[in-house]
């Protein structure tokens, strides 16, 4: 039985894949701002990614009672829809706070303890976002592109023992992604997809279930796409 520790697993992405590892017998931990949905059997503990004193005690309070900790998901993240000439200084700091350097404070206060027990996997939640252009998401953009980069840094620095890699969904049918969509967007994003529509939250979990499994072992500082083909033209 591995200890998993997930941000935003009250829904969406993270919701899904701690319901993976929990179903696969995985000690799953919920690192979230809210409390995940009624009836959920996966442990969560109230903890804002953007706060590293609070991410690094509740790792040290998982690893205090479990004794190790074997997989971190950072995959907790915002998106505020703006244009370049009016996003606002609070939003863009937010957006960077939990989803670049959130992902950096979790994986630290994590890998600190897999470095002891000389051994661990590091993931998280980029975006085809971080691949190439998208209007009104500018930072939301440059957060994703540096996900990626922490991924890199990361296995060149604590390689061999300490592994990582980062999913990069396309589009992701989720509360977060509802969210944007008004009137036939749906539809329209589902026409620019070869796959012809949105993934499941289901399909990012199992990939993540790959990631952190031993079939995984060569694999390390990669960015898996997972877009239905979205990006394989662009
Ligand atoms: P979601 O809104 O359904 O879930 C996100 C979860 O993160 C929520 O439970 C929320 O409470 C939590 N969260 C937000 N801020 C937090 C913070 N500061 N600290 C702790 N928890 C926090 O969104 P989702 O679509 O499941 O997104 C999950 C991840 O996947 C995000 O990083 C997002 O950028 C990424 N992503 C989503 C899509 C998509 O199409 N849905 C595509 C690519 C990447």
């Amino acid at each position: 039985m591995r200890t998993v520790v997930i941000s935003g697993a009250s829904s969406g992405i993270g919701e899904a894949t701690a319901a993976r590892f929990h179903r696969a017998g995985d000690h799953v931990v919920n690192l979230d701002v809210r409390p995940p949905r009624p009836g959920s059997a996966v442990r969560w503990v109230p903890a804002d990614v953007a706060d590293w004193s609070a991410t690094e005690q509740a790792l040290a309070d998982v690893h205090q009672e479990r004794g190790r900790i074997d997989v971190v998901i950072a995959n907790a993240g915002i998106s505020v829809r703006h244009g370049v000439l009016d996003i606002s200084e609070a939003d863009a700091r937010r957006v960077c706070d939990v989803n670049l350097l959130g992902v950096l404070g979790l994986w630290r206060a994590a890998a600190r303890h897999m470095v002891r027990q000389g051994e661990g996997v590091l993931l998280a939640t980029a975006s085809v976002n971080g691949l190439r252009g998208y209007p009104f998401y500018a930072d939301y953009n440059a957060t994703k592109a540096g996900v990626v980069a922490l991924c890199r840094t990361f296995a060149l620095e604590l390689s061999p023992h300490i592994r990582t890699a980062c999913v990069s969904p396309g589009a992701v049918l989720t509360p977060m992604q509802e969210a944007e969509y008004t009137g036939d967007m749906l539809d329209e994003v589902n026409r620019r997809i070869p796959a012809g529509r949105h993934a499941a939250p289901e399909e990012i979990a199992d990939a993540f279930f790959y990631l952190a499994s031993p079939e995984a072992r060569f694999l390390t500082g990669q960015e898996l796409v997972i877009d239905g083909g979205e990006t394989a033209g662009a």
